[in-house]
């Protein structure tokens, strides 16, 4: 058991809430950030429900992480801390204005978070950023099956270029955000150390009982939106990516302060390509039950991604985090059991 005190911003969110169950069970004491009471509470009650240890959660209020100072008074008021994990940034495609909406909060919560543990947080010696895939890969039109994409690559859109629809928007709000805080470890030279997790798209089961199962956080939505197919309904293949489950994601972030290894690096979680054909065919394999409810779709256009998505090679990462990934079935089953039960 440790006393360690770790700060997550953004504790509400999909990826979050997975992430301080982990600690809670792994012994650490969590400081959440959310944006409203509820939210704080809500999580603190799952934990509770949960059998787990949810007097070692905390939560303090951070309504908009874009506001300067956003997160000073939270950490003024926790000296015990000394890992932040910082999770909180917009994930989703609907907006009105794109630099607003996404690239402001994603790079200016940011640089608030840094320069708050610089500031409040002395004592804070290990920073993990969640990063993405996002910030790495090639996508869209700049997609690019010939090139294997590693550790060291970068998403080659200009800020100017993110602007064009929500879905660049996204892809350029989680560049724009992990330079500025290589930069900002770069420039002002703080006491902790940086580590980034850039997972692909993340998959699995919700980290506890799903209330409200007509839309799910984004990545999670591309399995609902899969269940919520009629019969006479065409599946299309616009839609190809990589897959890591979320179990192994909040994993990724507990090995990148805990292992020395991780300091500095940038951990790529990803463990296999899909397409929406694949997901349909997976489920339609494993719950006999749905197939009726849903179309047949084309397995053969199952593989489809291999004319979209650019290789990965993450062995470097593998080595450093040292487990297995949850593969694609697992992770598929497992969330439309959740979904469905
Ligand atoms: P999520 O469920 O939407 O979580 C996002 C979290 O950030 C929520 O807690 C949200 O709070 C908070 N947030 C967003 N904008 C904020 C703002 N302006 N002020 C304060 N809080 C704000 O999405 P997720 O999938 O867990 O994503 C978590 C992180 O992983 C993000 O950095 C995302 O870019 C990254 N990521 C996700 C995936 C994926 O496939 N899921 C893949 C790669 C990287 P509210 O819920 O209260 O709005």
């Amino acid at each position: 058991m440790t006393s360690t005190s770790v700060f997550v911003s953004g504790a509400s969110g999909f990826i979050a809430q997975e992430l301080v169950k982990q600690l809670i069970k792994k012994g650490y004491n969590v400081v959440g950030t959310v944006r409203s009471t509820e939210k704080g509470e809500s999580l603190k009650s799952n934990l509770k429900d949960a059998g787990l240890a949810s007097e070692n959660f905390e939560f303090e209020i951070v309504k908009d992480i874009a506001v300067k100072g956003a997160f000073d008074e939270a950490l003024e008021k926790h000296p015990e801390v000394t890992v932040f994990l910082h999770t909180a940034s917009p994930f989703h495609f609907n907006v009105t204005d794109i630099e607003k909406e996404l690239l402001i909060p994603a790079v200016e919560g940011t640089k608030n978070a840094l320069t708050a543990i610089k500031a409040h947080g002395p004592q804070i010696k290990k920073v993990v950023v969640t990063s993405s895939y996002a910030a790495i890969g090639s996508f869209l039109e700049y997609s690019d099956p010939s090139k294997t994409r590693t550790e060291d690559d970068w998403n080659v859109a200009t800020y100017e270029q993110s602007k064009a629809n929500a879905i660049h928007g996204y892809l350029g709000s989680k560049k724009y955000a992990e330079l500025a805080a290589w930069d900002f470890v770069k420039e002002e030279k703080p006491n902790f150390t940086l580590s980034t997790v850039n997972p692909v798209y993340v998959f699995g089961p919700q980290a506890f009982e799903i209330k409200d199962k007509s839309q799910l956080n984004t990545s999670s939505e591309l399995i609902n939106g899969v269940l919520k197919l009629k019969p006479t309904d065409t599946v299309t293949n616009e839609l190809t990516g990589y897959f890591i489950d979320v179990r192994d994601v909040a994993h990724a972030h507990i090995v990148a302060f805990e292992k020395k290894e991780a300091e500095g690096k940038r951990l790529l979680l990803a463990e296999s390509p899909f397409s929406t054909q694949s997901i349909l065919k997976q489920i339609r394999e494993d719950f006999p039950q749905l197939r009726e409810e849903l179309p047949k779709g084309d397995p053969a256009e199952a593989e489809y991604w291999k004319k979209t998505e650019s290789p990965i090679d993450n062995q470097k990462t593998k080595d450093i985090l040292g487990f297995k990934f949850i593969d694609f079935k697992k992770s598929v089953d497992d969330s439309v059991a959740q979904i469905i039960a």
